[in-house]
């Protein structure tokens, strides 16, 4: 089964910052821009030449089903659009509606699941392999959450700062090309 990549924005593809860290990819290889988001705002997009080139790559070659999964929504296209990625629809997420409580609130994140969540647990329960790139999983995704995703699953957890590292889009290469031979 062709595995679904879900794809957050920021601190993922989005580096939040407004120096990038050059040790992660080198100083010409930050291209920035920016997108429309909810309530009509301009947000600056800060992203790496050579994700955007990962992401199109894996697009191109139909190695992943690419979905946007983040808190930007039905206006993650315009991101899309803003990098010139190719056309990925957003992930089905009912929950993001009834996230807005553990957005104002962290303390209510400790006691609910992250309305990321669910979405993420579809894809395995529709049997396809799982990429699941979002920087927040580091600290909204517990251990129990991924309980028998074992090796259906891979869940990269970019630094917020810099987004995917040259070293976590190897681990997804060689992640993706172990399931092309399943
Ligand atoms: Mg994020």
């Amino acid at each position: 089964m062709l595995p679904v990549w879900l794809l957050d924005i920021d601190g993922v593809i989005n580096a939040v910052t407004d120096d990038p860290d050059t040790r992660v990819w080198p100083r010409d290889q930050w291209v920035r821009t920016s997108a429309v988001s909810a309530h009509g705002l301009e947000w600056p997009l800060l992203a790496a030449r050579p994700v955007l080139e990962f992401l199109r790559r894996v697009h191109d070659e139909g190695r992943a089903e690419i979905r946007w999964h983040s808190t930007w929504q039905s206006h993650a296209v315009n991101v899309g659009t803003a990098l010139g990625l190719p056309s990925w629809p957003v992930a089905e997420c009912p929950e993001f509606a009834e996230s807005d409580a553990e957005i104002a609130s962290p303390l209510v994140v400790v006691r609910h699941r992250w309305w990321k969540l669910p979405t993420a647990q579809r894809v395995i329960d529709d049997g396809r392999p799982l990429v699941w790139t979002d920087d927040d999983a580091r600290h909204q995704l517990r251990r129990r959450d991924r309980a028998g995703w074992d090796a259906w699953a891979l869940v990269v957890a970019p630094p917020v700062e810099s987004g995917l590292t040259s070293r976590q889009l190897r681990r997804i290469d060689t992640w993706l090309a172990q399931r092309e031979s399943w």
